[in-house]
């Protein structure tokens, strides 16, 4: 089967690699239909994000069972599933203790990272990790699933109230999934961007009573024009870090989830004294279950999300349209595209 395959920082290439072969009694062999392309691939593709050499990309996925271990009872050859690509051994001590999501084994399993991932033709995952689709969601759709379940995970560690004055920064896949889901808990807010072209496009995606703004400065005038203050800051750009804390409302909440390495200050003092929380949060825990009806139930429409689809073999055109030239190895923070999924055959 064909694979994109990483080597090392700008080294990616489509190599012949064996169909993987099932080992375990309740593992399943899938038939990989579509994969999203993730800014985790893009910081891992331009040396920004550390992977495993020689590993296939690729962690959004949705395809078709093909072969089923013996002790499988819930999926059979020819069911169309969404695969959960989180690994988790549920026996180390994070896994005990309820954070599945940083399981002593991830680096070695995480896949698309540490472990062979989805940018193929085939690919093998235990039964635990696979989510049936409605025959009326696309595997192009389905894809966003892991995305979205992500951001319900940094959700999920915020004391929510549907009042909170909300600003989104990065108008890009994971920033509408944010205020799609923050919408769908009763939020609204506005979502920043430099690029015109992703807020053209923010705008006419994103929830009701959603706006779209080219700066920071401009959403929090619009929140509130008199004090300037918001009750949650979302960074999904990974380089505005806490440069927005004196706009935080006291009690506020700032999220990290925007994977760049930077440097980034802040007084203790005003954190404990405004009750500030700044809160990082990565991968899902517990949450794809819920990713999955959201979009089953169209509550987010994962369609209007993705921009831009491309046979496997083209991935250098993938990759391009969301700012990343592998041909003249630059990575550009803006780009055009929304979401940008790969098909295997
Ligand atoms: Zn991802
Ligand atoms: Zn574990």
């Amino acid at each position: 089967m064909q694979a994109l395959v990483y080597n090392s920082a700008w080294d990616v290439a489509l190599e012949e690699r064996p169909v993987p072969a099932i080992e375990k009694d309740n593992q399943v062999l899938v038939r990989i239909k579509a994969t999203g392309v993730c800014g985790t691939d893009l910081g891992i593709v331009s040396g920004k994000y550390q992977a495993s050499s020689s590993i296939i990309l690729g962690h959004e996925s949705a395809g078709e069972v093909v072969l089923v271990g013996k002790s499988v009872t819930t999926l059979m050859p020819g069911d169309r599933v969404v695969i959960d690509p989180t690994y988790y051994c549920g026996q180390c001590g994070m896994c005990r203790t309820g954070r599945q999501n940083h399981c002593a084994h991830k680096s070695v399993t995480e896949t698309g990272v540490s472990a062979d991932g989805t940018f193929t033709d085939y690919y093998v995952a235990e039964d635990r990790f696979l989510y049936k689709l409605q025959d009326h969601v696309s595997y192009e759709e389905a894809t966003l699933t892991e995305p979205l379940s992500c951001i319900l995970t940094g959700i999920n560690q915020i004391n929510l109230l549907p009042s909170f004055r909300t600003i989104v920064l990065g108008a890009g896949p994971i920033g509408i999934l944010y205020s799609h889901a923050l919408a769908s808990k009763g939020v609204t807010g506005s979502l920043v961007d430099i690029s015109k072209e992703r807020l053209f496009k923010a705008g006419s995606i994103a929830p009701a009573r959603w706006e779209a703004y080219d700066s920071f400065q401009a959403a929090v005038e619009a929140a509130d024009p008199s004090g300037r203050q918001v009750d949650l800051i979302v960074d999904t750009t990974g380089v505005v870090g806490t440069q927005v804390i004196s706009n935080l409302a006291n009690g506020g909440y700032l999220m990290l989830v925007g994977l760049r390495d930077g440097t980034s200050t802040f007084n203790p003092k005003e954190i404990v004294d405004r009750s500030l929380k700044i809160i990082g949060s990565i991968d899902s825990l517990g949450t794809f279950s819920t990713a999955h009806y959201l979009i089953e139930q169209r509550i987010v429409p994962a369609k209007e999300i993705i921009t831009h689809t491309f046979p496997l073999d083209r991935y250098k055109e993938a990759f391009h349209a969301l700012g990343c030239d592998l041909n003249e190895r630059t990575l550009s923070p803006s780009s055009h595209a929304i979401k940008v999924i790969l098909q295997s055959s």
